[in-house]
C-alpha cells in the first residue's frame, strides 16, 4: 500500500543533528516529519565516545571547532542537563609528550575561550587516584559525559509536543525531483516493506555518514570521505573525571566516564563506507596501551564491549584541503545551500561537527532552510531547556540506586547492571503502542542490558515481559531475540579473554545450550496468542 502526505520540511536522519533540527523547525513555527531508517541514535549518535566536549581537544589545531564546542557545551548543560554528567576533565601530560604542547594548548584555549585551571600531579592524583604518578602538568577543564539517547529522545518528543512528528525504521529510498527543485521522498517502511510518499516544501539531509548517499538520491554529489574509530567499554569506572592525553590528539588518548562504565578510545582509519564498524585487533592493543599509560594496570582490567563508529569528514572544495584525512580534517561542519551550490532548491545538507555542536549546526542548517521557505523566525533553541518530564539537574550515576532505594522505581529488577525494574521496561514497551519493538530498542530507551553481564542475565527475562506484552511467539520474536544476543556477542568477540571470556562462555551455555536459542529459531510459527 501507498499512502502519501504532506509536510513543510522532511528531516532525513534520526541522530543528535536531526532530532536537534527537527526540535528547532517546529520551534519556528514550520511542520518537521523526521525520518530515521532504523531506531532513533541508530548511526554514529549511538557509536560515538561519550564526550561533551570543552573544545580542549581541539585547542591547538582546529580553534573554529574548540570555540564550537566550547559554547555548546555551555548550551547544552542549560537546556538538557538530565543527559549530561559534570564529570568535569582533566588534560594530563607525562614525559612521553611533547614538551612544548601544554604552552601551545593552553594559548588555544585561551583564544577559543575554554576555562583551564592548572592543577598539581597531586591534586590530579587526589582527585583521580588511578592516575600514573608520571604527571608534567595537569589542567581541570570543563568536559562532561552526554547520554545521547536521552538527548535525542528529548529533543523528538519536545518536537512531537509542539505538532512536529517522527517516523522511525523508515527509509528513504528516493527524493522526488521536479525540475530544478527536490519537492518530496518516497520512504520505505524497513520492517514491512510499506511505501508513503511524502511531499515537502524542503528536505533537510541530516543523514551524518550516509549524507553523500541521500544527496546521491536527487542526483547531486557531496563529497565525504569516512573515518572509523574504534572504542572499549572497560567493566568499572576507573576514573570518574574525563581524562585527555595533553598531546597532540592520537589513538587511544582519551578515557570517558559513562554510566556504569568507562570507555576508552579512539583510532582513527581511513574506509570507503560509512557502515564499516569493523575492530582491527591491532585497535584493541594500541587503545588499551595508551590507556595503560595514563592509567596504569588498565589494560589488564577486564574489557567488556568494543564497537565503532564512522566520521563523515568534509571539507567544502574552497577550502583547498582535498588531501587531508583522518585527523588532518577539521571537525567542524558545513552546510551545503544545493541551491546556491547546485542550482537545485528544496534540499539543504549538514555534514560533519560533533554531537556537542549538534544544537548549532541544526541552527545553521535551519537558517538555511527557512530562508528558502520565507520563514523569518529566529532559533530560540538555544534559550530554554527542553520541556518535558525530565529533571533539571544533571544526572547523577547513583540516580537509579537512589530510586530504588526510596522506592520510586518499584518493581523486580530486570536488569540489575543497569538497575531497569519491569514496570519501567513494561513502560516502555506500552509507548510504543501498535508499533513494533525489539529488544534492542528497549536497550536504547533503557540502557538494558549495556552492563558487565552485557545482556547475559536480563535477554531472556526481557524477552519473556516482551513476549506477554505483545502476546505473540512467531518466528519475527525468537528472531528479535537471537539479533539482540547476537548484537551483544559482536561486541564481546574482539575482547575474548580473562573474565570476559569466562562470563561469555557462561552466556553461550545460558543461551545456546539451556534456551536452545538457535533451534527454537528453527520451530514451526505459533498463532499469536490473541488472534
Ligand atoms: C568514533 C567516534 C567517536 C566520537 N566521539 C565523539 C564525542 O566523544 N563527542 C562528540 O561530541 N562527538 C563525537 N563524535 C562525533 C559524533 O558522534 C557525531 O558528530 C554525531 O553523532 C553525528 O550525528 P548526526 O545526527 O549528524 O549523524 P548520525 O548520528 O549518524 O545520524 C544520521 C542518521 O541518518 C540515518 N539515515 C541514513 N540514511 C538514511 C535514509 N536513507 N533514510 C532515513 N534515515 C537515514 C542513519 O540511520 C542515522 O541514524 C564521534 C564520532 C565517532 C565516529
Amino acid at each position: 500500500m501507498n499512502t502519501s502526505h504532506s509536510v513543510d520540511v522532511l528531516v532525513v536522519g534520526g541522530g543528535a543533528t536531526g532530532a536537534a533540527a527537527a526540535y528547532d523547525l517546529a520551534r519556528r513555527g514550520m511542520r518537521p516529519l523526521l525520518v530515521e531508517q532504523l531506531d532513533l541514535s541508530t548511526g554514529t549518535s549511538g557509536r560515538y565516545h561519550g564526550l561533551l566536549h570543552s573544545g580542549g581537544r581541539y585547542a591547538v589545531r582546529d580553534l573554529e571547532t574548540a570555540a564550537e564546542c566550547i559554547v555548546e557545551n555551555q548550551v547544552l548543560r542549560r537546556i538538557a542537563p538530565f543527559a549530561i554528567e559534570d564529570t568535569g576533565g582533566l588534560f594530563i601530560a607525562t614525559p612521553d609528550d611533547p614538551a612544548d604542547f601544554p604552552e601551545r594548548w593552553l594559548a588555544g584555549c585561551r583564544t577559543a575561550g575554554i576555562p583551564t585551571e592548572s592543577i598539581t600531579a597531586a591534586q590530579a592524583r587526589t582527585q583521580e587516584p588511578a592516575l600514573t604518578p608520571r604527571i608534567t602538568a595537569a589542567y581541570r577543564v570543563p568536559d562532561g559525559s552526554c547520554d545521547s539517547f536521552d538527548l535525542i529522545h528529548a529533543f523528538v518528543e519536545a518536537t512531537r509536543a509542539l505538532g512536529g512528528d517522527a517516523l522511525i525504521y523508515h527509509r528513504v529510498r528516493d527524493l522526488i525531483r521536479e525540475g530544478d527543485a527536490v519537492v518530496g521522498a518516497h520512504l520505505e517502511d524497513t520492517r514491512t516493506g510499506e511505501r508513503r510518499t511524502v511531499s515537502a516544501a524542503c528536505v533537510l539531509n541530516a543523514a551524518g555518514p550516509w549524507a553523500g548517499v541521500v544527496a546521491g538520491l536527487a542526483g547531486l554529489d557531496v563529497g565525504i570521505k569516512f573515518d572509523r574509530g574504534a572504542m572499549i567499554a572497560m567493566n568499572t569506572r576507573w576514573v570518574n573525571t574525563i581524562v585527555n592525553r595533553l598531546r597532540p590528539a592520537d589513538d587511544g588518548d582519551i578515557l570517558v566516564p559513562v554510566g556504569t562504565v568507562c570507555v576508552l578510545g579512539t583510532t582513527s582509519v581511513h574506509t570507503d563506507h560509512p557502515d564499516d564498524y569493523r575492530i582491527e585487533a591491532w585497535e584493541v592493543s594500541k587503545i588499551l596501551s595508551e590507556a595503560d599509560v595514563v592509567v596504569p594496570g588498565i589494560r589488564h582490567g577486564r574489557a567488556l564491549r568494543a564497537w565503532a563508529g564512522v566520521r563523515p569528514l568534509y571539507e567544502p572544495p574552497e577550502a583547498g584541503h582535498d588531501d587531508a584525512e583522518g585527523r588532518e580534517v577539521k571537525r567542524t561542519f558545513s552546510v551545503i545551500d544545493h541551491a546556491q551550490r547546485d542550482g537545485v532548491r528544496g534540499l539543504v545538507t549538514v555534514v560533519g561537527g560533533k554531537l556537542t555542536t549538534c544544537r548549532l549546526m541544526a541552527e545553521q542548517a535551519v537558517d538555511v532552510v527557512a530562508a528558502q521557505l520565507g520563514n523569518e523566525a529566529r532559533c530560540t533553541t538555544a534559550g530554554d531547556p527542553l520541556p518535558g518530564p525530565h529533571a533539571p539537574r544533571y544526572h547523577q550515576l547513583g540516580g537509579r540506586l537512589h530510586k530504588l532505594e526510596h522506592g520510586e522505581l518499584p518493581g523486580e529488577l530486570i536488569c540489575e547492571c543497569e538497575m531497569v525494574t519491569r514496570a519501567q521496561l513494561e513502560a516502555a514497551i506500552d509507548a510504543y503502542g501498535d508499533q513494533p519493538v525489539a529488544l534492542d530498542d528497549l536497550r536504547r530507551d533503557l540502557r538494558l542490558g549495556m552492563g558487565p553481564c552485557q545482556a547475559g542475565f536480563c535477554s531472556y527475562r526481557a524477552a519473556g515481559i516482551l513476549q506477554q506484552k505483545k502476546g505473540h511467539t512467531g518466528p519475527d520474536t525468537v528472531e528479535a531475540f537471537g539479533a539482540f544476543v547476537d548484537e551483544r556477542f559482536r561486541g564481546v568477540r574482539p575482547l575474548l579473554w580473562g573474565h570476559q571470556l569466562r562470563q561469555m562462555y557462561l552466556d553461550e551455555l545460558i543461551y545456546r545450550r539451556t534456551l536452545g536459542l538457535d533451534q527454537l529459531a528453527e520451530q514451526p510459527t505459533e498463532e499469536p496468542a490473541h488472534a
